[in-house]
């Protein structure tokens, strides 16, 4: 997929002014984090799980080379192929080969985001293969010729209207008096289209949520059944997975997948939860006859023994996006390439390039929620300031910025001056917010007073606050 994350501050400036994706995200970003407390909160264990999420993953990070041969061996036992690929353009390359050689002109595609990293859709037109999106929302952006807006909701910036006038223009079939108007009606519409294209599918592409070492399985993980249909009816499934979806045991997904699906959409389980090994069996009465995995690196392993290194226990749960202030207002899109939200912010920089994804390390308030809600306990606010670290040092920071950096670590460095420098300002912009408790307009913070107001200060410093809490907890 090609970049726009250079653009970053023009992305977000025209998110910011988009009505209708700012309640289309009110929604996703009120209702998921609400469901996640729940399901949270039904689960005593539920802490415990991400411990052992955690430990699960960092093991397999530090022996990642065992556990990708076993992955090998026991695909090669199951009768599969295992593709090992370096780059996107061999795992494309791969996956062409695999689908001409099927025969394919038809291939259905059940989500994957690696297959929107490699660009897979756009690769197997060009050269004459029909893709097509099976998953609901992946398959209205297809119509769009959008990219996803989120992990599990890829089209969640888009409203139901918006959706009927895709399918008016794409469906030419559609009968102009019959009403698209419930959303009911949009999922008949779009589940009549997608039978005859599950039916007539030549190959199945899948991601994969895991690949299981210890009996070279997949687990496929949706709520509608379209990865089953996408990989039981064609006779040549591949899966397209990125190396650190790995997981030794049977025992160590389950435990996973617990946390998943309570982080993403606070569901106790997923619907559909598939294990897949290997081509169809002599007694098997359905499933594909050629089984094929495509192992992609694509930078992954140099993110090993970096300080991103923990980056790879992600399973793109979505949490972190659903509660990330940055995120909520200008969503998905806006971050320029394929993952979003804190993960994409620190991943993307691995991925593509520093220089090209220069602002998403500033995409952050830093908050800290992001790494509250992760399963896996994914440090993101540290790696955040990581990358931005790095901008420093490389000097890719602006000039002004650069100055600005200095002067506050020289006054953070010394707090009776920072006492002495922040007090005065501090009281004289209390003093003139006063009345109406903010500033439309401030000098030196227009980026911040353009699209929203500025709270004035409400008392006095953090300071003088924590010295007067602390001196009434010493009263007797
Ligand atoms: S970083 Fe954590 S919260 Fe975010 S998508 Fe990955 S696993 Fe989920």
């Amino acid at each position: 997929m090609e970049s726009t994350a250079g653009n970053f501050k023009d992305n977000a400036t025209k998110a910011l002014a988009d009505d209708k994706l700012r309640r289309a995200l009110s929604k996703l970003t009120q209702g998921f984090p609400a469901k996640r407390l729940e399901a949270a909160g039904r689960l005593p264990e539920f802490e415990d799980l991400r411990d052992q999420a955690r430990d699960i993953k960092s093991h397999v990070l530090a022996n990642l080379d065992f556990y990708l041969e076993q992955l090998e061996a026991r695909v090669i036992e199951a009768g599969g192929q295992v593709h090992w690929c370096r780059t996107a353009a061999e795992a494309r390359s791969a996956i062409l080969r695999i689908s001409r050689n099927a025969g394919a002109k038809t291939v259905t595609k059940s989500k994957s985001m690696i297959g929107e990293e490699i660009a897979i859709n756009e690769h197997l037109e060009h050269h004459g293969i029909q893709p097509v999106e099976t998953d609901l929302g992946e398959y209205i952006i297809q119509l769009r010729h959008e990219p996803p807006s989120h992990f599990i909701a890829p089209a969640i910036h888009l409203s139901k209207e918006q959706v009927a006038e895709t399918f008016r223009e794409s469906h030419t079939h559609l009968a102009p008096e019959r009403s698209l108007q419930e959303p009911r009606a949009l999922l008949e519409e779009a589940r009549d289209e997608l039978r005859q294209k599950f039916l007539s599918a030549d190959v199945g592409l899948t991601g994969a949520n895991m690949l299981i070492a210890e009996t070279g399985s997949i687990v496929l993980v949706t709520n509608e059944g379209n990865a089953d249909l996408t990989y039981s009816l064609p006779k040549t499934h591949i899966v397209i997975a990125s190396l650190e979806k790995i997981v030794p045991t049977l025992e160590d997904a389950t435990t996973i997948l617990r946390v998943l699906a309570r982080s993403a959409t606070g569901q106790d389980m997923t619907v559909y939860n598939t294990f897949c090994t290997g081509p169809k069996r002599p007694d098997d009465l359905d499933g594909p006859e050629d089984f094929h995995v495509v192992l992609l690196d694509n930078g992954r392993s140099k993110m090993l023994g970096t300080e991103f290194h923990d980056m790879l226990r992600c399973i793109r749960c979505g949490a972190c996006l659903n509660h990330c202030p940055v995120y909520k207002a200008i969503g998905g899109h806006a971050y320029g390439w394929v993952y979003s939200g804190p993960m994409g912010a620190v991943l993307i920089p691995n991925l593509i390039g520093l220089d090209e994804a220069r602002h998403l390390p500033n995409a952050s308030t830093l908050c800290g929620k992001c790494e509250s809600v992760c399963p896996m306990r994914i440090p993101l606010p540290r790696m955040l300031r990581a990358w931005r670290k790095r901008q420093f040092e490389t000097e890719k920071t602006s000039a002004i910025g650069r100055k600005a950096l200095k002067l506050w670590a020289f006054l953070a460095a010394r707090p009776w001056l920072y006492r002495l420098a922040v007090a005065p300002g501090v009281s004289v912009l209390a003093a003139l917010g006063r009345k109406r408790g903010r500033f439309r307009r401030l000098p030196l913070v227009g980026g911040w007073t353009q699209n929203r107001d500025l709270p004035a200060p409400q008392g006095g410093t953090f300071v003088a606050r924590w010295n007067r809490e602390k001196s009434r907890e010493k009263q007797p």
